[in-house]
């Protein structure tokens, strides 16, 4: 049996300033996708056109925060309106504020609860509707491997991580008869700022833990991302692939 690839789509990305988000962006773009990739910032945004720009990539970078619904429709909009609606959509932005349940404040709960699941309802619901009328759309949800097993200072974090696969599956559910697929990556320890703060003996006790013995890389997330967005998944709706060098086998 031999399987086509997948035509090229316009594939929303958040978080493509910086680290995962930003391979998935040119992972996409380079197997032919146009890309739009989204940053909190204006410089942010102009930083990921130029890199698009550079790899040869059609799209550009977009100033977008996912707690602010009006800042999403205002994207959604304009990159309708210039590429067509986004038929591939990566919910990759994601933030940390880690600290034990005995000191968290209501700030660090609800900053994680709302950038990593409301933003991802808001967006999500921003596009699926378009997909559903197109019969086709793929959904990918970066979640973490901290959803699955739990992590000591990261209660808010992981439950975010948690929330999205249950998110996924339901929604797998609701709209795959439409031709739209639902799934999530959870990926272990990989190289970007939000571990950069992992030192030292830290870094040595976790990468024990690890079957490969080492952090992975963004680009290793970003050729998950890839196949679930390709023609060789099709098949595959409401799945975690986890992507952890071994740290959890599910
Ligand atoms: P990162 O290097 O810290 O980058 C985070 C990205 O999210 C940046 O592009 C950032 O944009 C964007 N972002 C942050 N807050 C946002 C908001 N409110 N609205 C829109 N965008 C926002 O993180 P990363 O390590 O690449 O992580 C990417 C995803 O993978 C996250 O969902 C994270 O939870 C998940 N993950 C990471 C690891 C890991 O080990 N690194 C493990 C498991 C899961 P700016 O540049 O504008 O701030």
């Amino acid at each position: 049996m031999t399987l086509t690839e997948s035509k090229q789509h316009i594939a929303l990305v958040t978080g493509a300033s910086r680290g995962i988000g930003r391979a998935i962006a040119l992972a996409l773009g380079k197997a032919g996708h146009t890309v739009v990739g989204t940053a909190t910032t204006e410089k942010g945004a102009e930083n990921i056109t130029q890199m698009l720009q550079e790899a040869g990539i059609q799209g550009e970078g977009r100033m977008m925060n996912v707690t602010s619904q009006a800042e999403i429709d205002t994207v959604f909009d304009a990159v309708q309106t210039q590429f067509g609606a986004p038929d591939i959509l990566i919910n990759n932005a994601g933030v940390t504020r880690d600290n034990i349940m005995l000191r968290m404040k209501d700030e660090e709960w609800d900053t994680v609860i709302d950038t990593n699941l409301n933003g991802v309802y808001r967006v999500t619901r921003a596009c699926i509707k378009s997909m559903v009328k197109n019969r086709w759309g793929r959904i990918i949800t970066i979640s973490s491997v901290g959803g699955l097993i739990g992590n000591p200072g990261q209660a808010n974090y992981t439950a975010t991580k948690a929330a999205v696969i249950a998110f996924s599956k339901s929604l797998a559910r609701e709209i795959g008869i439409r031709g739209v697929t639902v799934n999530i990556v959870a990926p272990g320890f990989i190289e970007t700022d939000m571990t950069a703060a992992v030192s030292g003996d830290h870094r040595d006790y976790f990468s024990k833990q690890i079957a490969l013995g080492r952090f992975g890389k963004p680009e290793e997330i970003a050729a998950a991302v890839l196949f679930l967005t390709s023609d060789h998944a099709a098949y595959i709706t409401g799945e975690t692939l986890h992507v952890n060098g071994g740290l959890y086998m599910a």
